[in-house]
């Protein structure tokens, strides 16, 4: 067990969904490629130097410290600037409390 419970350094919030953002962009890509390949291409995952402490991403065991609504947070604001329709699309798969925050 770990003492120390790991915060976003992004939101200072206890991450909850342990998913890494490389991991994240993966799935968004194969998401927003439905749609838009040019703008799959550029969702690029965040990657992260390890650290002590760090929460470990359930699916590759990397470690991470910026939380899944934080990291599909940055790539909504991106999709909405290009696609409003990708973007409507994106917050319906990958909603991590987005819409409480946007809405
Ligand atoms: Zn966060
Ligand atoms: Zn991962």
């Amino acid at each position: 067990m770990k003492s120390l419970a790991s915060r976003c350094f992004a939101c200072d919030e206890v991450i909850t969904n342990p998913i890494c953002s490389q991991c994240l962009a993966g799935q968004m890509k194969v998401v927003v490629g439905e749609y838009d390949q040019k703008l799959a291409r550029r969702i690029v995952g965040f990657s992260s130097p390890a650290s002590e402490g760090d929460m470990v991403c359930i699916n590759c065991s990397q470690s991470m410290s910026l939380c899944a609504h934080c990291f599909s947070k940055d790539i909504y604001e991106y999709l909405s600037e290009n696609n409003t329709q990708i973007a409507e699309e994106f917050i319906n798969r990958f909603d991590f409390d987005l819409r409480q925050e946007l809405m």
